[in-house]
């Protein structure tokens, strides 16, 4: 199963990747997860990406396209992959579609997570990660059960994004309606596109996906 889950920063894409991997063990692609490793590395993309993603704009969609190409040859993507954070613009949407005709597999699931505006800035705001697992966190809304230890490995280090604060928050979310909007209407003119309701609690959301998914 191939699916990608679409919507503004915060919307859920991430703590949902994470549950459907392990319920169907297909694997989470996130883009920015990706930059991110390659900021930490110090490596060339990642010291261009690191200026790019602090201003909240779009690292350009060539190094985008050929990284998440890279990223589904490898072999635990063989059962499948949940794209999140990618595609980004309409360009990044053609160049997937062209890419897996070229490697013979197709998507069976768009999913556009719905959410408020206005809501989306408090979860931004609060989240944080487990610095050993990546398991996602938020201060108020999915805290851990027991306060600074991950649920799920028992480290008590977390971690929380460079661009997560309301300034720069401002800009990604201008980016997306700006560039990513415009990808619904090519996945419901391709009639593959569904929603869940985002606002809803985790739980809920996470069974509106099964629904869909089956
Ligand atoms: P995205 O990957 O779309 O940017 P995340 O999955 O990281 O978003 O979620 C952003 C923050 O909001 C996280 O701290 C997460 O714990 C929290 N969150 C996710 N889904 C919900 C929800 N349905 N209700 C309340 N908070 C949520
Ligand atoms: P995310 O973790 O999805 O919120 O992404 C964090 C940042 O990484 C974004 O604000 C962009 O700067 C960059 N980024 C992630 N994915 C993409 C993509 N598909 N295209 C362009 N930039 C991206």
């Amino acid at each position: 199963m191939n699916l990608i889950l679409l919507g503004p920063p915060g919307a859920g894409k991430g703590t949902q990747s994470q549950r459907l991997e392990k319920k169907y063990g297909t694997i989470q692609l996130s883009t920015g997860d990706m930059l991110r490793a390659a900021v930490r590395s110090g490596s060339e993309l990642g010291q261009r990406a690191d200026a790019i993603m602090k201003a909240g704009q779009l690292v350009p969609d060539e190094v985008m396209i050929e990284m998440i190409s890279e990223r589904i040859d490898q072999p635990d993507c063989a059962k499948g992959f949940i794209l999140d954070g990618f595609p980004r613009t309409v360009p990044q949407a053609e160049a997937l579609d062209a890419m897996l005709a070229d490697k013979g597999l197709k998507l069976d699931h768009v999913i556009e997570m719905k959410v408020d505006g206005p809501a989306l800035v408090t979860r931004v705001t609060g989240r944080f990660t487990c610095a050993k697992c990546g398991t996602g966190y938020h201060d108020s809304f999915n805290p851990p059960k027991v306060a600074g230890v991950c649920d799920n490995c028992g480290s008590t280090e977390f971690t929380r994004r460079a661009d997560d604060n309301a300034e720069t928050f401002g800009k990604r979310l201008a980016a997306y309606e700006r560039d990513t909007a415009p990808i619904l209407p090519y996945y419901r003119e391709h009639g593959v596109l569904k929603q869940v309701d985002g606002m809803a609690e985790i739980d809920e959301v996470t069974r509106q996906l099964e629904a869909i998914i089956g």
